[in-house]
């Protein structure tokens, strides 16, 4: 089955960036506490989804002290000797780190050109769906936040034990939780809580869309009737009369350039230092 093209990759860059018809990927949290078998539910998903022809994305949370390398691989030197951030390229693969905090906003662009992210952890994101694994029917309340669309569980015995409002769904019945993704989910929505949708905040518009009363195209920081602006690396919001300055100042200069034809996308990187030099 083919599937529905939900995004194109979305470049990331420490400078300004103003992006023209480029949709972020859809997002769904798997959240549960340690041991409850958030991990199982996550690669049940990648795999469902991958069959189905989706591309998809991964992100964990983790402790601080999780350890990212293996101390005395030559990355982790790189690293001790105080690079910023190191890549090891193979013909197998690629790795990144960031040896420096980060935050989601910067890691997803960096997934590529995916469908779908889950995010493994992550419990107190609430602009996100969210799928919640219990280790026991207690976990159910701590974990909720009203954005969940489903309990899953590891087990097809524990069914009987949870009485929901949402669907309960064993790991065994993966389709089914995957279909509830394919239905349900939108992409994670900045966190700027700027009202520009309408909405007192990002909670209060994941709330609506997962109400079928709103779309996350209502958030006009991500979607920006096409025009999205990044200072340093953080969203901003627009409003109608910045944006469409912006949008039609350059599709017009870009439309005069050489070679460019119809463009279906554009970016645009300013380095505030450069240019101050001029
Ligand atoms: S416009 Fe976007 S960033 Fe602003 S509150 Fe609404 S959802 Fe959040």
């Amino acid at each position: 089955m083919k599937p529905e093209s939900t995004c194109e990759s979305v470049k990331s860059s420490e400078h300004p960036i103003i992006s023209r018809s480029m949709s972020p990927p859809k997002a769904v949290a798997v959240v549960g506490f340690k041991g409850a078998g958030k991990t199982r539910v996550v690669e049940a998903l990648v795999r469902e989804l991958s069959r189905r022809g989706y591309r998809v994305g991964t992100v964990k949370h983790a402790s601080g002290e999780h350890p990212l390398d293996i101390p005395g691989k030559d990355t982790w030197r790189h690293k001790e000797a105080g690079s910023y951030s190191t890549a090891i390229l193979s013909s197998k693969g690629s790795a990144l780190y960031l040896n420096h905090p980060t935050d989601l906003s910067e890691i997803i662009p960096l997934l590529g050109s995916v469908d779908f992210v889950i995010l493994e952890g992550f419990k107190s994101m609430d602009r996100i769906a969210r799928i919640i694994v219990p280790s026991a029917p207690r976990d159910i309340e701590l974990l909720s936040n009203g954005l969940e669309i489903a309990v899953a569980l590891t087990s097809d015995e524990e069914t009987s034990l949870y009485e929901m409002d949402i669907p309960v769904i064993p790991v065994s019945r993966i389709g089914d939780l995957a279909g509830l993704v394919l239905e349900k989910a939108f992409p994670i929505l900045p966190g700027l809580d700027c009202g520009s949708c309408g909405y007192e905040g990002c909670k209060a518009l994941a709330k609506a869309i997962l109400a079928g009363k709103a779309v996350a195209e209502g958030c006009t920081v991500l979607f920006g009737g096409g025009v999205r602006l990044k200072v340093d690396g953080k969203p901003i919001p627009l409003n109608p009369f910045v944006r469409s300055f912006i949008g039609n100042v350059v599709m017009g200069m870009v439309r005069t350039l050489k070679g460019v034809g119809r463009p279906k996308g554009i970016e645009i990187s300013l380095d505030v230092g450069e240019l101050e030099d001029e």
